[in-house]
């Protein structure tokens, strides 16, 4: 395996630390904006224009980057998009990601509809956790969240990752009420059967043509009171490499249940993330329209210490908060498939 870092950056294992010192050491990168769903809050039904392949970043182009990440702090990365799953090569993209040194972990958020394919290639390229975006148990509804038919797909994908040893999977559920929210005990009683990681997300405002609106929204706290009533709930700490999920188990379970309160509960104080868009573009903040073009200079063939510079202006510039909550709405312009959810 060839490796793509010049070997003129001295190798800093520090981490990157940015204005408001906080270690950013964990990557989310986006590998292509297209996908094989039209989930209602996240892409409309049709005429989704996508980013021709030749503006997505080659293979070779993410490598490069994201070894300098690592070389200077990004320790774990996260494959999404889009679907992940749907872009050629992945599982020989992943295999060479696992070469760059200083990465500790590889995960992918998928909508499981490849899942049931890809499950075992995905183990044995050294993919251990997995997220599962699955807002609903039930078939039919599946069907209108996603306006497509696949829910056996995507449960037969999720039964497969257990059975390759995927641990944990976690199931992400963008809580809507009127749409999913009388499922919510359904998938914390999931818990007890399964080793799954139930994670209920407060649905957010991105998108052009998204529905949020405080009738739709749900916040983690009102998920969690109704969790309750099935009986106690331990508390789980994090550890250092996790996100920002409130982890808990209910007694005699075997799974946990996770709550992202991305409106609610800000934890822009602890945000460890930096992002790559599919196009070329590191993001510090997921509601921050604020991009830094690294495609451009990388095809023009700057060296590393130039695109290293971007990387740290990019993180320095983090925003220090996301200042979005549920009284002060402001949209993004990018929808979550072409930033990278
Ligand atoms: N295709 C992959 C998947 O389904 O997990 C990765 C990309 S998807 C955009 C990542 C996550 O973003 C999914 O869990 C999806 O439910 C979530 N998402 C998209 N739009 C959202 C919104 N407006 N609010 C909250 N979550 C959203």
């Amino acid at each position: 395996m060839q490796k793509m870092i010049s070997p003129n950056i001295s190798n800093s294992m520090d981490g990157f630390l940015d204005n408001n010192h906080r270690i950013i050491n964990y990557l989310r990168l986006s590998l292509t904006d297209r996908c094989n769903l039209r989930c209602i809050y996240c892409m409309p039904e049709e005429g989704v224009s996508f980013t021709p392949h030749s503006e997505i970043l080659s293979y070779e182009e993410i490598l490069q980057v994201v070894g300098l990440c690592a070389m200077h702090g990004i320790r774990k990365v996260r494959l999404t998009g889009g679907e992940p799953l749907v872009r050629k090569g992945i599982i020989s993209f992943i295999e060479r990601l696992g070469y760059i040194d200083g990465l500790e972990e590889i995960t992918l958020t998928t909508n499981g509809v490849l899942l049931k394919e890809f499950a075992r290639p995905l183990y044995n390229c050294g993919i251990r956790r997995i997220n599962v975006s699955m807002d609903t148990l039930r078939p039919e509804r599946f069907r209108h969240i996603t306006r497509r038919d696949y829910f056996d797909r995507v449960w037969r994908g999720i039964e497969e990752a257990e059975t390759v040893g995927l641990n944990p999977i976690k199931i992400n559920i963008v809580a809507m009420k009127g749409v999913n929210d009388d499922e919510i005990l359904d998938f914390a009683r999931l818990t007890y059967n399964k080793p799954y990681h139930v994670r209920f997300i407060e649905m957010m405002p991105l998108g052009e043509r998204n529905i949020w609106n405080p009738e739709i929204f749900l916040s983690v706290e009102e998920i969690l009171a109704r969790i309750r009533c099935l009986g106690p709930l331990r508390r789980v700490d994090s550890e250092s490499l996790d996100g920002p999920a409130r982890r808990y188990i209910l007694e005699g379970a075997k799974g946990e249940i996770g709550f992202i309160g991305a409106l609610s509960h800000h934890f822009c104080e602890k945000c460890n993330r930096l992002r790559l868009t599919a196009d070329g573009n590191l993001r510090g903040c997921l509601f921050s329209d604020h991009e830094t073009d690294i495609k451009t200079p990388l095809r023009q063939g700057k060296e590393d210490s130039y695109l290293l510079e971007l990387i740290k202006d990019t993180i320095k510039n983090k925003p220090e908060d996301h200042g979005i909550n549920i009284y002060n709405l402001r949209k993004c312009a990018r929808s979550m498939n072409s930033i990278g959810g």
